[in-house]
């Protein structure tokens, strides 16, 4: 039995029987045994495999040189040539037959053994042939391992998936029926793969370094999701403590359902609107379940993603349609496009970049492929009759990319004016506030919008210079320093300030203690994973505003994070053991 630490993103107990899925992302692969009779099905896959990435790189080659010219594709004929190497492709077969492994595995050694031989080659231009290598390699790995969701689907029972990175589109994928809870090796708190476990309601663990070389199939594994705690081949002692730790958590989840109907409201009578971040139309119902007054941000680019072809306008309209039916009376945010970071559309050729987080993505994106923004600006003013539909921008730096975005809105608006289709003229549009520059002008913005809303995954990411994504750094992703609770008091001041509301849709509301903080600071509505909405409302019904107005004063005043974070767990505390205890 082997314990081990990671980062804890959607609580709650799983114990059941892993399955290792690898990422293609790392050749660092355990080793994956299999039976003699398997070996002739193995060396096929690792044929089909190499067939597939030959003809991906032709494809890329031939339009790269139609593009921008012969020489820019001659690195792909470079990677072509590695894959035709006969010596590579018998090494691999003879590690499949001789050590019984599986194609991914003999692959992964074999590519490693060229790493060494090559970087100790005292020539310049060898060495360089080393990224050739990595960069086909990781393409042919990939082309393996999309095999492995098949081998999932083929896994009996339930399982638990251990995997050394499952991007966003691949989490948006699992089966829940199929998936107990995941582990990865990588990423941070407010990683989407983090917020996808939480919105799939199942525990969830990231930034495990190196726990995929300690799992083999079948092994069986207990995922506390909400301390990051994985145990491996735990005893029956230990899966008894947990199990009983399960029992605890579901009755405290119990109890504070009942708050279902109630409002989120202070002892003395504020009254907080309190929505939920969706990514998906069918998690409406968990929305409603979970006692939310509405959907306060819904993140629309996973239409985009695991697909061939674009959204329809049509295909999108029926999706916002269906959310404002659902939530009405209530309110639904629909975020346009936020592409780009650590979301990517196979659909889309946005170019690989240095720092994807500052590059080319969501409103930047929409504001340069104006065809593709101005189709789902239609589908939303369409289904706008149908409820209460607001339009939010991500990732607005500038006053004038909403002036540019409020053309391409005004074009639609009267595209569908002449062609006679039904929308609310008078459709609300607000902002993200997740970029420093955004929140530091917000008195200009305000002049230009309806709303506010601060994400502040992003907004951490950038003021603290942290990327949200790494786990080696997640130490130092701190939502309650000085400087972010200072950028937020100063963006309600001058939302308010302009007779906007404001509101939070970034991870950290879903901590009571901060949810306390952002009430204090006068937060207008509060939108966070559906899941986390009954203690969030807990924690505003167990407090006068006054007090946490009070809190929210003393807490700008101290100078460090841990200090303000102690400093608001000792006040949620005393207005509620219960919460502060979890
Ligand atoms: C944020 O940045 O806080 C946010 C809510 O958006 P996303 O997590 O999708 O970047
Ligand atoms: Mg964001």
């Amino acid at each position: 039995m082997k314990q081990y630490q990671g980062i804890g993103v959607s609580a709650g107990i799983a114990i059941g029987k892993v399955f290792v899925l690898h990422s293609g992302e790392s050749f660092n692969l355990p080793k994956r045994t299999v039976g003699p009779e398997q070996i002739s099905n193995e060396i096929a896959r690792f044929e089909d495999a190499l067939t597939r990435t030959r003809n991906e790189i032709l494809t890329i080659r031939r339009k790269l040189s139609s593009q921008i010219g012969r020489e820019s594709s001659d690195i792909f004929t470079a990677h072509l040539l590695i894959l035709e190497d006969r010596t590579l492709i018998e090494d691999v077969i003879e590690v499949i037959k001789n050590e019984k492994a599986g194609a991914e595995y003999a692959f992964a050694t074999v590519i490693q053994r060229y790493f060494q031989a090559f970087s100790q080659i005292n020539d310049e231009y060898l060495k360089e042939r080393i990224s050739d290598i990595r960069d086909v390699g990781k393409r042919l790995l990939g082309n393996l391992c999309g095999e492995e969701k098949k081998r999932l689907e083929e896994f009996e029972g339930k399982v638990i998936i251990a995997s050394h990175d499952l991007s966003p589109s691949d989490t948006a994928s699992l089966d829940r029926t199929k998936v107990l809870g995941f582990v990865t090796e990588i990423g941070g708190p407010t990683s989407h793969t983090a917020i996808l476990g939480r919105s799939l309601e199942i525990p969830a663990i990231v930034g495990m370094d190196k726990i995929v070389g300690e799992l083999q199939d079948n092994d069986t594994i207990i995922v506390d999701g909400t301390h990051g705690i994985v145990v491996i081949n735990p005893d029956q002692a230990t899966i008894d403590k947990f199990n009983s730790q399960g029992s605890r958590f579901n009755q405290l989840t119990g109890e504070l359902d009942k708050l279902r109907d109630l409002p989120a409201e202070t002892l003395d009578g504020k009254r907080i609107t309190l929505a939920a971040n969706i990514e998906f139309h069918h998690e409406t119902a968990s929305v409603i379940s979970h006692g939310g007054n509405g959907v306060g941000l819904y993140r629309t680019e996973y239409f985009y993603m695991n697909r061939t072809t674009l959204p329809t306008e049509e295909e999108q309209y029926d999706a916002y349609r269906k959310v404002a039916e659902a939530m009405r009376p209530n309110t639904v945010v629909i975020r346009t496009l936020d592409l780009g970071g650590d979301k990517f559309a196979s659909t889309l050729e946005i170019p690989h970049e240095m720092n994807p987080y500052l590059g080319w993505r969501a409103i930047r994106f929409c504001l340069t492929r104006t065809d593709i923004f101005k189709t789902q600006l239609r589908a939303i003013l369409r289904a706008s009759v149908h409820g209460d539909l607001k339009i939010m921008y991500p990732m607005v730096a500038s006053v004038y990319e909403v002036r540019a975005a409020k053309v391409v809105l005004d074009e639609a608006k009267a595209e569908l004016e002449k062609e006679g289709v039904p929308f609310n003229k008078e459709i609300h549009v607000g902002v993200m506030i997740e970029i420093p520059s955004a929140a530091l002008a917000s008195d200009v913005l305000a002049k230009e919008v309806d709303f506010f809303s601060l994400g502040t995954n992003d907004l951490i990411q950038y003021v603290l210079a942290i990327d949200r994504m790494n786990e080696k750094i997640a130490y130092l992703y701190e939502p309650t320093h000085p400087a972010i609770v200072r950028l937020i008091d100063m963006t309600i001041r001058n939302g308010h300030g302009h007779h906007i509301w404001v509101g939070s849709c970034g991870e950290m509301s879903s901590d009571p203690a901060i949810a306390i903080l952002l009430v204090g600071l006068g937060i207008d509505e509060i939108s966070a994973s559906p899941v986390a909405l009954p203690k969030i409302k807990k924690a505003i019904r167990s407090i006068r505003y006054v007090d946490a107005q009070a809190i929210a004063q003393r807490a700008l005043a101290l100078h460090t994070g841990p200090e303000i974070y102690a400093f608001l767990k000792a006040k949620l505390k005393d207005v509620c053991a219960e919460l502060a205890d979890e």
